[in-house]
């Protein structure tokens, strides 16, 4: 059983206020994979070096900061404003490098 598989039995089996933070998990996870699917389509198949990566990872990390800052009232109109998407986007770009490194380990099947 997968892992996603087994934590939505879970939350079925659990009163709400236990189960809350597997939901919330569930629901991250299910918009990563979305934000994740966007970039495949807009981007295409993603193979990049480590340090390629790193400044696409760099990019939304710095629009990371920026909505945090804009949330406290720093920064600049242009800066990213939206935190939780842009924390989305960081985590679908790590997820797409991940990806990469199960490839090159030779875990595809
Ligand atoms: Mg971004």
């Amino acid at each position: 059983m997968s892992k996603r598989r087994e934590l939505e039995e879970m939350v079925q089996q659990v009163p709400e206020v236990v189960g809350r933070y597997t939901k919330l998990m569930l629901l991250v996870n299910d918009q990563v994979l979305i934000e994740r699917t966007k970039q495949h389509e807009k981007w295409g198949e993603q193979r990049h070096s480590y340090g390629d990566w790193l400044t696409i990872l760099g990019e939304e990390f710095g629009e990371v900061c920026e909505a945090m800052q804009r949330n406290r009232g720093w920064g600049k109109k242009t800066d990213a404003q939206d935190l939780h998407k842009e924390l989305i986007q960081l985590a679908a770009v790590a997820s797409a490098i991940a990806e990469q490194v199960i490839e090159e380990r030779g875990l595809t099947s």
